[in-house]
């Protein structure tokens, strides 16, 4: 086995893997409300080929963790069965899964009984009407319904994403706190970042982490967890107890340099950064009868080829052409 190293030494172990880029939401900072154009089926990978490339991540390169991921990775058909099957693998990887948390209350006890270890779910207010101003969708009942549901599953602790923004939501961060910590869910605040489809992203909106803890350290008192590792998520102590508070400064304290993580879209392509500009045809390899072994040359030839970061603050920045449904977050 040789690990997917770069070309300035991070090993890359996370693979995140997108199911689907469909959504049942159109949350503003990722899809424009018609949605988009979906990917054609045929260009879909299938059961049997999403588990042979991630077999051949976890067999030959080194990959100790998967993420389930999309679009919304609870629309895909058979993922019951999908996770069973990617339990099965062995050395046996971490399964976890992001999701918007719709159709989770009905899903969590087989997901878990499947194998799946841990959920994130995505909620951003806590509101009924802004959360249909965000979503353009009803479905914040849906959402604490499966919230609820993970816990009861078992797969502890669930984390919740959140993405706060100017003046829709940015006043309601001591208040999600307060939902997450009552229940023992680890929430974790992110930066907005320019992949939404619709190229409008405004960094004079976007809510950052400075701003974030300055709101959470009004009412509390927070102290940095020593160890971040390649986690993206800066954590804090809240008031000298065992909760915690995570806030992922994707866009003004970049964590590039730790970066440890690869991704899969639906169709096949491997990217090696959520801003990357190029993608690697797997499944065109895949399909046309390559290998496992040729397969594991050109994901690592891919990995080499990494830049050193995400170049957001570069004059010469461009947004990926795939926005975040597409490339699986
Ligand atoms: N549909 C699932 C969900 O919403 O959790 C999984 C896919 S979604 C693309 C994954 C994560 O990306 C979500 O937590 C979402 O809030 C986040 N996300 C989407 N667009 C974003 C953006 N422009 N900036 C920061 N995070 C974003
Ligand atoms: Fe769907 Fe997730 Fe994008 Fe919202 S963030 S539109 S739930 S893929």
């Amino acid at each position: 086995m040789t690990a997917l190293v770069d070309g300035f030494g991070r090993v890359h172990t996370d693979l995140r893997v997108s199911l689907t880029d469909k959504c049942n939401l159109r949350c503003t900072y990722c899809m424009p409300a018609e949605g988009l154009d979906w990917l054609p089926s045929p260009e879909l990978l299938s059961d049997d080929e999403v588990l042979r490339l991630v077999a051949i991540g976890v067999e030959h390169l080194g990959i100790t963790s998967i993420r389930l991921t999309g679009g919304e990775p609870l629309l895909r058909r058979g993922l019951v069965d999908l996770v069973a099957r990617l339990a099965q693998l062995s050395p046996r990887p971490a399964l976890s899964l992001t999701t918007n948390g719709v159709g989770l209350a009905r899903l969590a006890p087989a997901l878990a009984a499947a194998g799946l270890n841990r959920v994130n779910v995505s909620l951003d207010t806590l509101r009924r009407t802004t959360f249909v101003e965000l979503t353009r969708r009803d479905r914040l009942d849906d959402v604490l319904a499966g919230l609820d549901a993970a816990h009861a599953a078992g797969m502890t602790p669930v984390k919740v994403n959140t993405v706060l923004m100017r003046g829709l939501n940015d006043d309601e961060a001591l208040d999600l706190l307060r939902y997450c910590t009552d229940r023992g869910f680890v929430l974790r605040f992110i930066e907005q970042m320019p992949l939404d489809a619709q190229h409008g992203w405004d960094r004079n909106l976007m809510v950052t982490a400075d701003e974030i803890l300055a709101r959470l350290g009004a009412r509390h008192v927070l102290t940095p967890v020593s160890g971040r590792g390649s986690a993206p998520a800066e954590e804090f102590r809240i008031d000298g107890g065992q909760a915690t508070v995570g806030v992922i400064g994707s866009v003004t304290r970049p964590f590039c340099g730790a970066c440890d993580r690869v991704r899969l879209t639906a169709d096949g392509q491997l990217r090696n950064c959520l801003f990357a500009r190029e993608e690697s045809d797997l499944r065109g390899a895949l399909r046309s009868g390559a290998t496992d072994l040729e397969i594991a040359d050109r994901w690592r030839a891919a990995i080499a080829a990494k830049r050193a970061g995400h170049g957001i603050d570069d004059p010469g920045f461009l947004q990926p052409d795939r926005p975040m449904s597409a490339i699986g977050g």
